[in-house]
């Protein structure tokens, strides 16, 4: 009976590689703080993996994003693009610059921004004059977007890069919840003009908290590592000719991270497996709906969610979630659209409606690397009885 009642978390580290050598390494050799061996190679894994020519660490990634927003230029009363289903650190992030997100839904079938209300939204509520773009109800300029490719799975980017081209806008890829996954053969976070990371505990591999934006540009990324080192001007002298930012990582949570880093593949083959068992497990239960990969994404689960119809399943995904808590096992819904939040009441958006029936139907379940067979089989099975 206890057993059965152990608890099963969501989406937990998994700490079983080099993490407490590289660690002990920091605090044998006194390099503990923002400058170190660890975080030039955290850097330099990052970059690899994304196949970038630079990446500069953070102190986590909503950090990362601001630093992106401001080498791009976004400025008070700018507009950025994000979708309305996301955690909040990009919409954060864009308040942060003073600027406003404009929110837009997320389409039906792999739940990341839609681009064709995306291309409708800007050819019809928007004017582009003199690579001006600007949304004719707000008046305000919009000069980026932010594609947050959502729980392991790509955004369509040929039809953001496009849009983007066409437009004029900066792309910022949210890879928060994606390192490690393709969209047609290429890195997510190297497709657009920069790509944001996180390092958070629950995030797919983790430095305790962290971040990274990486680019192609080298003088994005020189800008990027001056504002997230207090816009240092003069090391010697103290010099600033701006304000910047104490946003590096410490040599501590970089050692965490290149452990993780190494073990990346291996996580990602687990995920694919706990996939594929929930997939056997879940298949023919009235009323749930697995979630779907697109023909063009190598993708696979941060956190595995399925869709309730509450009427053919027998039971909301707020019930099953409470009867799933009563067995110890720990699911979630997914984010409150932004657009249903009190900071963003006075921000635009357009036809926001997916994103809300999402909102009421899904159910993240767990998905740790560190999942067993028999916790999965037990999660499978609560779900199963919850529906006879
Ligand atoms: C977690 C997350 C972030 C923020 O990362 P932090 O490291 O927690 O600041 C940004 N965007 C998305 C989509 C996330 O899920």
């Amino acid at each position: 009976m206890k057993n059965s009642l152990e608890r099963i978390g969501l989406c937990e580290p998994y700490l079983q590689g080099k993490e407490w050598e590289y660690i002990k390494d920091c605090l044998d050799s006194g390099w503990v703080s923002s400058v170190g061996s660890y975080v030039d190679r955290f850097e330099a894994s990052i970059a690899a993996c994304v196949k970038s020519t630079h990446a500069v660490a953070c102190v986590n990634g909503t950090s990362a994003l601001h630093t992106a927003l401001m080498v791009a230029g976004i400025e008070a009363n700018d507009e950025v693009i994000i979708p309305a289903l996301t955690f909040i650190a990009p919409a954060s992030a864009v308040r942060y610059t003073g600027a406003y997100p404009v929110f837009m839904d997320v389409e039906k079938d792999f739940w990341q921004i839609d681009p064709l209300k995306l291309k409708d939204f800007l050819k019809t509520q928007c004017s582009y004059h003199n690579h001006k773009l600007i949304n004719n109800r707000t008046k305000r300029q919009i000069k980026a977007i932010i594609p947050v490719h959502l729980l392991g799975h790509p955004c369509d980017m040929d039809a953001v890069m496009a849009l983007a081209h066409e437009f004029g806008l900066t792309v910022i890829e949210d890879v928060a919840e994606s390192i490690g996954a393709k969209y047609k053969n290429q890195n997510l976070g190297n497709i657009g003009h920069m790509g944001c990371f996180s390092f958070n505990g629950n995030k797919i591999i983790t430095a305790g908290g962290g971040g990274m934006l990486v680019t192609n540009n080298a003088a994005y990324a020189k800008r990027a590592r001056y504002l997230t080192t207090q816009a240092k001007d003069d090391e010697f002298e103290y010099i600033h000719h701006e304000i910047g930012f104490n946003y590096r990582l410490s040599n501590i949570q970089a050692a965490l991270g290149v452990a993780q880093m190494e073990a990346l593949p291996h996580y990602i083959d687990v995920k694919h497996r706990i996939q594929t068992t929930y997939e056997q497990g879940l298949a023919h239960i009235p009323g749930i709906q697995l979630p779907k990969q697109a023909s063009w994404a190598q993708a696979f689960i941060w956190l595995y969610t399925v869709c309730i119809d509450q009427h053919r399943f027998g039971a909301s995904n707020r019930e099953l979630m409470e009867q799933l808590r009563n067995q110890g096992i720990q699911t979630r819904p997914l984010w409150r659209p932004l657009t249903q939040l009190k900071p963003f009441q006075q921000c635009d958006q357009y036809h926001v409606e997916v994103a809300n029936q999402l909102y009421d139907q899904a159910i993240s379940l767990p998905s740790s690397v560190s999942l067993t067979e028999s916790q999965q089989q037990r999660v499978i099975e609560a779900i199963r009885k919850r529906h006879g």
